[in-house]
């Protein structure tokens, strides 16, 4: 705990240190004291606005120096708590250390700094004729920064794979100041330890990524999507190998149970269920196609002749972006019902695709016995093996509870308690549920040495 005097030390140093970049007391608005998950707020003593990576590898020389926790801050869209400060952290944002440094066609890459919002990322690329493929709900807010802390997944990991394999080379801050620049911008580097995965999806505990270059793709020339109704899982897993087969770049392959739409369409007026009559599974898909084959006819055909197996038992095929767009308000209608609700178990769990039948089914029926006002939805990135669920009462204390019955469920059959949002504060005692005691103890290795006076995100992951 630090005195108020040597608080003020601090402060008064800081500011000499880093002048017009750090913050006190009530110069710091609300917005950097929580993330996105909205639990356990603490308003930092002290924030500073990096704009460079010398700004931060002086911050963390002085914090090391001192023993001072740091808490990287991105645009704080997370949902495991990461980001939140704890007592007596400084909060490090990277928000002003934004932009794009480098466009690179014929490499077909993009290089920005970690502050960079995503949708800025996406559309830079998009003006230079490229794709950056990574995409999610928060892209307008989200940080590439955090993405990449985060290793985030989204809408089209199935063909183009977490964000991981999106990044090519990176710039990052370690604990004592150190700055590691390695702005790799070739696919292949076989020199030694590819040192960038040490960033990647630490969550911020291992160093503070800067700068970073990204995979660029080329764009799409066809986009094709349609809402497709099943009446059996079985079916939802034929109906993906098959599209797999037909086309290259099955982009999304979104899951829905029906009492995921029925609670979206009941919680959003200006979302409607497309289909008159209700079906147990719904997935919307896109596929995309190049110059040579998938237009709307042969995606039309396509989904017609699994109709015809009975496979797929009903579909509506987008005639436009509008309708496409459509579609996508259903699957992110969960945004809703994030900020409606309040005592929420929010789920991003893993499990194989040839257990998630039965994990659903088996997790619904212990809640449901032992909470009687359960409200129970399940949806996810289902080709990725991903699933959220949202699970509620109403009661504070029934949160915990059914964070465990889950999550004993996820260890039991081989899944993970996070795909995508990462462990965070918030999975933390859940972290033995999905990994060995081994690999526990190598992880703590690696932060030891790394930062070995735990001064970054402490008490995140481990
Ligand atoms: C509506 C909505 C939809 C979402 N959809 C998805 C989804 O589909 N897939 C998915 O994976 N996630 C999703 N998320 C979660 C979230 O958007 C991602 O985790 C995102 O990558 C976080 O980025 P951020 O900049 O907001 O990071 P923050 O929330 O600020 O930070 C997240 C973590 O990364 C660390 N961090 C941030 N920046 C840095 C940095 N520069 N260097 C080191 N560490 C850093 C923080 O300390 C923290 O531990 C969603 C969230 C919302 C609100």
């Amino acid at each position: 705990m630090l005195s108020g005097s040597m608080l003020k030390n601090h402060q008064r140093a800081l500011k000499e240190l880093l002048p017009g970049r750090v913050f006190v007391g009530h110069e710091i608005s609300d917005k950097y004291s929580v993330d996105w998950s909205a639990e356990n707020a603490c308003r930092p003593s002290i924030l500073v606005r990096a704009k460079s990576v010398d700004d931060v590898s002086l911050l963390l020389e002085y914090c090391n120096a001192h023993r001072l926790a740091v808490v990287t801050q991105g645009g704080l869209t997370g949902l495991a708590g990461g980001a939140t400060p704890q007592a007596n952290e400084i909060a490090l944002s990277l928000e002003l250390c934004t932009g794009i440094t480098d466009v690179d066609v014929d490499s077909m890459t993009i290089s920005a700094f970690a502050g960079t919002p995503l949708a800025a990322i996406q559309q830079a690329a998009l003006d230079a004729g490229y794709c950056f493929p990574l995409d999610l709900g928060a892209r307008d807010s989200c940080t590439i920064g955090g993405n990449v802390a985060t290793n985030a997944g989204g809408n089209q990991v199935l063909s183009y794979g977490m964000t991981r394999a999106l990044v090519l080379g990176i710039e990052a801050v370690t604990a004592d100041g150190s700055i590691i620049r390695s702005m790799n911008k070739m696919l292949k580097n076989n020199a030694g330890y590819d040192l960038k995965h040490l960033f990647i999806g630490s969550e911020g505990t291992l160093g503070v990524v800067t700068e970073v270059v990204l995979r660029m793709y080329p764009l799409a020339v066809t986009k094709n999507s349609a809402l497709c109704a099943f009446d059996k899982f079985s079916d939802v897993v034929d109906f993906l190998h098959s599209m797999q087969r037909s086309f290259s770049r099955v982009t999304a392959f979104e899951l829905m149970w029906s009492n995921y739409i029925d609670i979206v369409v009941d919680r959003n007026p200006s979302i409607k269920d497309p289909f008159i009559k209700k079906y147990p599974l719904y997935v919307l898909i896109e596929v995309e196609g190049n110059k040579v084959s998938s237009g709307q006819q042969e995606f039309e055909q396509l989904l017609f002749e699994e109709m015809e197996t009975g496979k797929v038992v009903d579909a509506v095929v987008a005639q436009s972006k509008a309708d496409a767009d459509k579609f996508w308000d259903i699957r992110d209608g969960v945004i809703a019902i994030l900020s409606q609700v309040q005592y929420r178990a929010n789920f991003d769990v893993g499990v194989p695709v040839s257990k998630m039948e039965g994990f659903i089914e088996r997790v619904e029926c212990l809640l449901s016995k032992k909470f009687e006002n359960l409200m129970f939805c399940a949806f996810g990135h289902m080709a990725d093996g991903n699933l959220h669920i949202l699970a509620w009462t109403g009661v504070a204390a029934d949160v915990e509870n059914i964070y465990r019955i889950v999550y004993e469920v996820i260890g039991e059959i081989g899944g993970t308690v996070t795909a995508e949002h990462g462990v965070g504060v918030m999975k933390r005692k859940y972290l033995s549920y999905c990994r060995s005691s081994e690999e526990i103890s190598l992880m703590e290795t690696l932060k030891k040495a790394l930062d070995p006076n735990n001064i970054l995100n402490p008490e995140r992951i481990l």
